[in-house]
């Protein structure tokens, strides 16, 4: 029996998480976190007679570290499931490591924040991170399958979101309502917002940089609008090979919570009767990329400022308090005002975060005036 943590049990990952395990046999959820919807998590452990639980008080931030740190200790997990959303699952994640607890980790912005704390404490404790994300599930089985020195590149595949073939015009008027629309995935709002932006793919580069230890120069996106690829690595011979699926976030969850072991059975993915296109992605009208891109490539405490600017700036367009081409120009600005620092040192990450959020939040209130 695999006993699992489920942080974010009340979130879209969080929910397909416990279906899973609700599924599977030798799996039980043994503690849950969520950051509100505190009477739904209540139901959630009430049904499958959980005890250990936390909810952020206040709604929104962080649960206390320390609660989290119970948490952890309180439920034994063998195994926790890292599915919140921003750089709040940052900490949770170290925390998880440093115990020598493995994590499934659906939580991209921990990586992008934090990613050399996390080599960090890995090389320590020997934990291991197995990647929830889609793209990454696809890429740590493929990456399996071929020795590194005949991978010459990886190719993570983006949908394009709803907003794809449109131009800058275009994009100034559409609203949050529009980005929700998302033509082949179903998830949180943030990510969703995010895929429409592209950003969720320049978040994707910088996570993949650090899973994999690869070059950002060896890291290519290209568009699939199908979403049934989800990862390819070129290889030597000029050849590629794909990891195919359907796009039901359900199955990188199974294969995550049950490695090294066989992932639970699903249904076969019919084939015929598909067309599967690939295109370049328009990164002059999707700026998010090429900021995260940038980022990625400068190191330190770059990414971090990246994600948190990021994440303000997607809230308040999602308030509908900013249109959707401000928040790649709020991003770019915070890359640009807020200095950097060393990204192996977590005072240095948190700060960067916090500097990050304050710069995006000033600009906003400038903005109103
Ligand atoms: P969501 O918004 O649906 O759920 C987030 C969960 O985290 C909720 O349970 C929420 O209560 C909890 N939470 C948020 N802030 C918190 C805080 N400060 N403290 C404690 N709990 C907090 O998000 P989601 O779509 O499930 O995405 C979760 C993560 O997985 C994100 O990093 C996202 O990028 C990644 N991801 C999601 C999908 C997907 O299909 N939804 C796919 C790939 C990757
Ligand atoms: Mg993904």
């Amino acid at each position: 029996m695999r006993r699992i943590l489920v942080l974010g049990s009340t979130g879209s990952i969080g929910v397909q998480a416990l279906e899973v395990i609700d599924a599977c046999p030798d799996l039980v959820a043994c503690g849950l976190a969520c950051g509100t919807r505190r009477h739904e998590m209540q139901a959630q452990a009430r049904a499958r007679g959980i005890r250990d639980t936390v909810c952020a008080a206040g709604g929104g931030s962080l649960p206390a570290t320390d609660d989290l740190a119970e948490l952890i200790d309180a439920s034994e997990p063998d195994l926790v499931l890292n599915g919140l959303v921003g750089a709040a699952g940052l900490q949770p994640t170290l925390a998880t490591l440093a115990r020598g607890i493995p994590v499934a980790l659906a939580n991209k912005e921990t990586l992008v924040a934090g990613g050399a704390l996390v080599a960090e404490v890995q090389a320590r404790t020997g934990a291991a991170l197995i990647p929830v994300d889609s793209e990454h599930s696809a890429l740590f089985q493929l990456l399996a399958a071929v020795p590194p020195e005949r991978v010459p590149a990886i190719i993570l595949t983006a949908s394009g979101g709803p907003f794809r073939g449109r131009t800058i015009a275009e994009l100034a008027h559409v609203t949050a309502r529009d980005a929700l629309a998302h033509p082949t995935w179903s998830m949180g709002a943030k990510i969703t917002v995010d895929s429409a932006t592209l950003m969720n793919k320049g978040l994707e580069v910088i996570e993949a940089h650090h899973l994999f230890e690869v070059g950002y120069e060896r890291i290519e996106v290209v568009i699939h609008p199908q979403s049934v690829v989800h990862g390819m690595i070129r290889l030597d011979d000029g050849s590629v090979m794909a990891h195919l699926g359907p796009p039901d976030m359900r199955v990188p969850i199974g294969f995550g919570l049950r490695w090294p072991d066989a992932p639970p059975q699903h249904g076969q993915m019919p084939l015929t009767g598909r067309t599967l296109e690939f295109m370049e992605p328009d990164d002059q009208t999707f700026r998010c990329l090429g900021l995260a891109r940038a980022a990625g490539l400068a190191g330190g405490t770059a990414p971090a400022v990246l994600n948190a600017a990021n994440e303000v700036a997607v809230a308040a367009f999602l308030d509908g308090r900013i249109g959707f081409l401000d928040i790649a120009a709020l991003v770019a600005s915070a890359l640009e005002t807020v200095a950097a620092g060393p990204g192996n040192d977590l005072e240095a990450v948190l700060g960067a975060d916090r500097a990050a959020r304050a710069a995006v939040d000033e600009a906003l209130v400038g903005a109103a005036r």
